[in-house]
C-alpha cells in the first residue's frame, strides 16, 4: 500500500513509523509512506499556507488554493511513481487498479469515528491513501465541499493540536491489516474488535512465571486441555 501524507510537520512522523513492525513493513516494500510538506505549496516569499477565518474568531485556517495545489500536485507526482511501484511487489495484482486512484482522507474531529471495521475496510479497498493533516483551527470547508476529500476520519471525540497523530494512528492500524506486515507470531484474526471475536474485546493473556506475588495464572490455561481453554477464552471476551 502506498500512503502519502500532506503535513506542515513531516518530522513529527520520525520515530513512530521508523521502528519495529512498520519499519520492517517498509523495508519489505509492503507499505510505502511518503511525506509532503504543505509549506512547499505555500504562497509568496513566506510560503503562507493559512489565513484568518471569515466571520472572525480565533485561529487560522489552511487556505483552499494551497491545499488543492498540494493534493493535485501529490496526486500527479505519485501517479507517475506508482506506475513503477506496481512493478514491485508492493501493489499486488488484484490491487493494481486501486493503486491508480488515491483515497483522500482528511483527519478531522468532525469525521466519522475510526473503528476496527473501518480500518479493515480501508486496508481491503484501497491501495493508495492520501492523508491530509490539518492544524490550527482546521481547513477551509471548500476543500471538502469541492470533492477533493473522499472521507473525513476522526480518531475519537476529543480535539488534538493537529492531524499528524491521528494520521499515525490510522497508518498503524491499517498497515497491520496488510497481509505479511505482521510476523507469524502476531495475528489480526483473533484480537479485540475482530470479526472472529464478534467485534468484542479479547480475553486476557498470561505468561511465565506461574505465580507472581500471590497472583496465579488460571489453572485451566496451564493444564493444556484445548477445548477447556477455548471455553474459558470464549467466556472471557467482553
Ligand atoms: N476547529 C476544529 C474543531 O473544533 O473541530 C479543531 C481543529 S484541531 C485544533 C486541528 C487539526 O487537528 C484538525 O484540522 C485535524 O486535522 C486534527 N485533529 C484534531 N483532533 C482530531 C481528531 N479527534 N481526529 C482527527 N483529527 C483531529
Amino acid at each position: 500500500m502506498r500512503i502519502d501524507v500532506i503535513t506542515l510537520f513531516p518530522d513529527m512522523f520520525k520515530g513512530p513509523l521508523t521502528e519495529s513492525i512498520l519499519q520492517r513493513a517498509s523495508d519489505d516494500n509492503l507499505i510505502d509512506i511518503k511525506f509532503h510538506d504543505l509549506r512547499e505549496y505555500g504562497i509568496g516569499k513566506y510560503r503562507q499556507v493559512d489565513d484568518k477565518p471569515y466571520g472572525g474568531g480565533a485561529g487560522m485556517l489552511f487556505r483552499v488554493d494551497v491545499v488543492i495545489d498540494a493534493i493535485e500536485g501529490v496526486t500527479e507526482k505519485c501517479k507517475m511513481q506508482n506506475a513503477e511501484y506496481k512493478i514491485q511487489n508492493t501493489c499486488l495484482p488484484d490491487r493494481q487498479m486501486k493503486c491508480n486512484i488515491p483515497h483522500r482522507v482528511y483527519l478531522s474531529p468532525r469525521g466519522k469515528r475510526l473503528t476496527q471495521t473501518r480500518v479493515e475496510s480501508i486496508a481491503k479497498k484501497h491501495g493508495w491513501l492520501i492523508l491530509l493533516c490539518g492544524h490550527y483551527e482546521g481547513i477551509d470547508q471548500r476543500i471538502i465541499d469541492g470533492g477533493w476529500i473522499d472521507e473525513e476520519i476522526s480518531i475519537g471525540d476529543y480535539v488534538l493540536t493537529g492531524g499528524e497523530i491521528p494520521a499515525m494512528v490510522l497508518i498503524d492500524a491499517v498497515a497491520r491489516q496488510i497481509p505479511g506486515v505482521l510476523g507469524k507470531d502476531e495475528s489480526v484474526q483473533e484480537e479485540s474488535f475482530s470479526k472472529a471475536l464478534d467485534r468484542k474485546k479479547e480475553y486476557p493473556h498470561y505468561t511465565r512465571p506461574d505465580e507472581f506475588r500471590g497472583l496465579n495464572v488460571p489453572d485451566v490455561l496451564r493444564e493444556g486441555h484445548h477445548a477447556k481453554i477455548e471455553e474459558w477464552r470464549k467466556k472471557n471476551i467482553k
